[in-house]
């Protein structure tokens, strides 16, 4: 419905039922959705592409629609494969000067201007003059170059890269080039999150299927069946996060029978359930009023889920789907010992926490993340890792997800058994009183862990929710018990030079939360104590290659002035002895005050190299906490003052 007649007649231009995708179409349905700032307008022209692509690709044709799947959320494949778009700034200037003549010098200062490349590399390619017409785009041809653009490594890999970017924008034309330097960049800046892409999916496919049926249903029905289908398409993905294997069973099977087609697969993980923070004992008996709950240890390492295939293939992976296999041999060298001779095939959901050899305690996370991520050898590991398993979603053939805690725990206990040193129970009490959690809180933290985590036991509440921040999972975090609050992930978008000795480094930083509804960062603070000299080093050298030459427009910047902007990328785990409202940054603008949010005194704890950039905090947590601490402070009051 989003595309006017002229604008439809501009995509489709040339573009017969049966021809390839032309990238040209892509293009300009990118352009249309970077015109506006609605989701809804967005959504819209996703969808009426995505419809084109099913209506025009020849029956049996998945792949079109997959890689246009793909290319709108700028990715190649499934997040687990874990092959990545993302060339470096000088190497696309490059490719840029050499495939347009002009030279780098004058390219880079355009960039100055405009910092964006793509724009850049459209104006650049626009005032060339060329005889011939180039040969048009197709989506596939693009799509594949780019994979080899980003599968290509070794010696010789930089001029193979440049060579087919260079291919790519000689044929480009009108916003093309534009689109496809951002896409090697690694960053669309259209604001396509990946629910939009979801939701267009599901209404293209219900629009298909009612211009096949050739009937229309009137806009009640419509709407209901377009919402029916929107749930059930991100059901089914949040179970079998994988393009590859749900976009081909919605062109096989529609809609209606999508969730009989694809179910959670071992081998391809699927994003956990998270927690909601608690601050007290009471909010939580509360919250699970007359309800059976348990009590677990939130241990203090790294999450894992485990998948094992009928093959005997082990693969264990992160909070974010990263395979971390390759960080962890000596888990998969262990995992034989405690699985059960009746037990196939499974999806375990664990934490990997450090332990020590000898007296057999836990240890804490940063004994594990001092670990290579990559190519580690079993003899060379110092620390050992102990599985501790507090979840069962799949075993022989059988997805969980549908059963409740009980169940899932017993069938945990059924198929795997303790392995000291090796794998273990997560430790749980079902006491219900104050005192009885109070004194297993205490307990959990005296053995090394983080705090407990409430679950609830019994009936649909107690399903496991993949990718849900539920409140039927509670943490209480000895932390918030001292009055401090729950931790904060914050992006780093910004960085001021230090000053004295630290001049070569940055010595403070900008933070920014992340707003997933506008998929915006919204700056919160600025932080600069408490760090070593070691520690800026480190830091200097992880941010310095993500430099950029002007703030991205996804960030929400208000008056925080830094010094340097970086690609928002690494996320820093924050704690913060206070929040306030304030005039400078943006955080969760609009909803406590028109004011932003602030955090006073904010104290970095980690870097998050298991978050992504777009699981930082929100700015609703962030409201929350605020709103929280007015309530404890006296008489409800808010509390002025800015950061
Ligand atoms: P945090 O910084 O608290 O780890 P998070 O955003 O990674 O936050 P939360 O939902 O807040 O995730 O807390 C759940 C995390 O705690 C899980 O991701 C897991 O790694 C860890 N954990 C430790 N023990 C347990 C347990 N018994 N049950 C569930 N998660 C556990």
């Amino acid at each position: 419905a989003a595309l006017s007649k002229t604008q439809e007649v501009d995509i489709k231009g040339g573009w017969n039922v049966g021809d390839p995708v032309p990238y040209a179409a892509l293009a300009k349905v990118f352009s249309l959705i970077e015109a506006t700032t609605k989701r809804l307008e967005k959504t819209a022209l996703l969808t009426a592409f995505f419809l084109l692509v099913i209506q025009r690709t020849g029956k049996g044709d998945t792949t079109s629609l997959l890689q246009a799947v793909y290319l709108c959320i700028n990715r190649l494949c499934p997040d687990y494969v874990g092959i990545e778009l993302g060339i470096g700034e000088s190497l696309l200037i490059k490719a840029i000067s050499e495939s347009t003549g002009r030279s780098l010098a004058s390219i880079k200062a355009d960039l100055k201007v405009e910092g964006d490349l793509g724009l850049v590399a459209k104006n650049s390619k626009n005032s060339q003059k060329t005889i011939f017409k180039p040969k048009p785009l197709t989506l596939p041809f693009v799509f594949s170059n780019l994979k080899e653009i980003a599968l290509s490594s070794g010696n010789s890999s930089q001029s193979k890269k440049v060579s087919i970017v260079q291919k790519l924008l000689a044929a480009c034309q009108d916003q093309e080039a534009k689109y496809i330097v951002r896409s090697l960049e690694g960053k669309l800046r259209i604001g396509n999150a990946e629910r939009t892409v979801l939701v267009a999916l599901a209404h293209a496919f219900v629009l298909a299927e009612q211009e096949r049926a050739n009937k229309r249903l009137n806009p009640d029905k419509l709407a209901a069946r377009l919402e029916g289908s929107v749930s059930i398409v991100k059901s089914v993905y949040s179970e079998l996060p994988s393009y590859d294997l749900v976009v081909p069973a919605l062109l096989e099977v529609g809609i209606d029978k999508l969730q009989d087609k694809c179910k959670l697969t071992p081998g391809v993980p699927l994003k956990p359930m998270l927690a909601k923070p608690t601050k007290a004992i009471g909010e939580l008996l509360d919250r699970f009023e007359n309800k059976r709950f348990t009590c677990e240890y939130k241990y203090d390492g790294e999450r894992a889920q485990v998948h094992k295939l009928e093959d005997g293939t082990v693969s264990v992976f992160s909070r974010n789907s990263e395979d971390m296999s390759k960080k962890y041999p000596d888990l998969t060298e262990q995992l034989p010992h405690c699985i059960k001779d009746i037990t196939k095939s499974f999806v375990l959901d664990a934490e990997a926490v450090a332990i020590d050899k000898d007296t057999g305690k836990l240890m804490p996370f940063q004994e594990l993340s001092k670990r290579k991520r990559k190519d580690v050898k079993v003899e060379d590991i110092q620390v050992r890792v102990c599985l501790f398993a507090f979840d069962l979603l799949y075993v022989n053939g059988e997805p969980l997800l549908h059963k409740p805690l009980v169940e899932r725990r017993q069938l945990l206990r059924e198929h795997f058994q303790l392995v000291p040193g090796e794998f273990n129970f997560a430790k749980s009490s079902d006491g219900e009183t104050t005192d009885e959690i109070q004194a297993f809180l205490e307990e959990s933290v005296k053995d090394g862990c983080e705090g407990l985590m409430v679950k609830m036991l019994e009936g649909d509440a107690s399903y496991y929710q993949p990718s849900r921040r539920s409140v039927n999972w509670l943490k209480l975090k000895k932390d918030y018990l001292a009055g401090v609050g729950d931790s904060l992930d914050l992006v780093v978008v910004g960085g001021y030079y230090g000053k004295g000795k630290r001049t070569n480094v940055y010595g403070a930083f900008l933070l920014a939360c992340y707003d997933a509804d506008a998929e915006e960062y919204q700056t919160i603070c600025k932080i600069g104590t408490g760090f070593s000299e070691e520690a800026l080093q480190a830091h200097y050298e992880t941010l310095k290659p993500l430099e950029m030459t002007k703030v991205r427009g996804d960030v929400k910047v208000g008056g925080a002035k830094p010094d340097v902007w970086f690609e928002p990328k690494v996320v820093w785990e924050v704690l913060t002895a206070d929040l306030s409202l304030s005039p400078i940054y943006t955080a969760a603008q609009g909803l406590v005050e028109d004011r932003g949010i602030s955090l006073r005194f904010p104290r970095f704890i980690r870097v998050r190299d298991d978050k992504s950039a777009n699981d930082a905090t929100g700015p609703e947590q962030i409201a929350e906490m605020y709103e929280r601490q007015a309530l404890a402070q006296k008489g409800g009051k808010k509390k002025k003052g800015d950061a």
